[in-house]
């Protein structure tokens, strides 16, 4: 077995190597305490240091204010957000604005229809979700307005959101969060799984403007109430602790990485190359998607049969490039290439395509 491999999966993905050390250093003994960081309680104060650093450095990252916005770290994946956003935001006989632009986008669609109305502010469903719409027919009347920026199972990233005005924007960030630097201040509510971008699977980043929570329902059960989370800074129960710890040691990764602007440089770079080797092919890899949607962290491409991709997958396993098969509704291939996938990873994957398409 290789002592690391490439890894292009899309989640759990590939983490910083020297911040998969760090967790497993720095977190034996921690802080000299004589137990793992896995084994503490967390109603102590080495514990709500760690908390606490890791929300201000989020937030310091991301350019928002402690007085503004709090960051909660909570279990129940992505999809629970799906939920808890029109279980706090939306009644029965009111309207969401949703932009339905990719299999996930559906799942949080479906879950808005169990509390409300959902208007379908752009859709690109007709298409097989191969671009992300520029023009939001929105509801003059919503409560919110959610959008996915990326949409990892398609390949399409959102460059320009939809401008809401005094109606809270949400987005669910799953698999770019963290990856451009963006305004955050627009976004009222952004959410993400941890897995794809900033940590270990198991934790929920959601980071939320506290004045948005105060006008949430109230009388909902308890775990689902943002309210209850903000009074608790996000331990009323037992929370993830050894994620969140290892989401700590991920933004002091980014910050030691010249930030947001820093990690952007890096990701633009990196897409730009599998882009340019799937244009640069005469037509023997062609991308998925429309050209002006192209995700920067997830690239999806083709080859000219399905018997080609499965050799191709094949082979760059062998050469220890792991996780390129293609989801199944897409098909073809797929490089996930989140932060912490080095360029390096990136350019032996480029150099196994053309040697590939040589070949073939
Ligand atoms: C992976 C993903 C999810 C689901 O995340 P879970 O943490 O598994 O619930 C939701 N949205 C997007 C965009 C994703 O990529």
């Amino acid at each position: 077995m290789p002592d690391r491999v490439y890894n292009f999966y899309p989640g759990p993905a590939t983490l910083p190597f020297e911040v998969v050390r760090e967790s497993f250093e720095k977190g034996l003994n921690y802080n000299d305490l004589g137990m793992s960081i896995m084994e503490i309680s967390h109603r102590c104060a080495p514990f709500n240091q760690m908390w606490e650093r890791t929300q201000e450095d989020m937030l310091d990252v991301m350019g928002l204010s402690g007085d503004e916005y709090v960051v909660f770290f909570l279990g129940g994946g992505a999809s629970t957000q799906f939920l808890m956003i029109p279980y706090n935001f939306l009644s029965e006989g009111q309207t969401a604005d949703y932009v339905n632009t990719g299999r996930w986008a559906v799942k949080a669609i479906k879950e808005a229809k169990l509390f409300g109305n959902v208007n379908l502010a752009a859709d690109s469903e007709p298409e097989d979700f191969k671009h992300v719409p520029r023009e939001y027919d929105l509801a003059p009347d919503a409560q919110y307005v959610h959008v996915t920026s990326n949409n990892t199972v398609a390949g399409t990233q959102m460059f320009e959101f939809p401008q809401t005005g005094d109606v809270p924007l949400v987005s669910d960030m799953s698999s770019d969060f963290l990856s451009r630097n963006i305004d955050f201040g627009k976004f009222d509510l952004v959410y993400a799984g941890a897995q794809k971008n900033i940590g270990p699977a198991g934790v929920t980043a959601v980071v939320i403007k506290k004045s948005w929570i105060e006008r949430s329902k109230e009388g909902i059960p308890t775990m689902m109430s943002y309210r209850t989370h903000l009074s608790k800074n996000s331990v009323f129960n037992t929370p993830p602790v050894f994620n969140t710890f290892v989401v700590g040691l991920v933004m002091q990764w980014i910050k030691r990485n010249g930030g947001l602007e820093g990690v952007q440089q890096k990701n633009d770079r990196k897409a730009g190359m599998i882009y340019d080797a799937i244009d640069g092919s005469d037509g023997f890899y062609s991308g998925v998607v429309r050209k002006d949607s192209r995700s920067k962290m997830n690239v999806t491409f083709r080859l000219p049969s399905e018997g080609l991709e499965k050799r191709f997958v094949a082979e760059a396993e062998e050469r220890d490039l792991i996780g390129l098969k293609g989801h199944r509704s897409v098909g073809g291939c797929r490089a996930s290439i989140y932060n912490a996938m080095p360029v390096e990873g990136v350019q032996a994957l480029v150099d196994f395509m053309e040697d590939f398409r040589k070949k073939s």
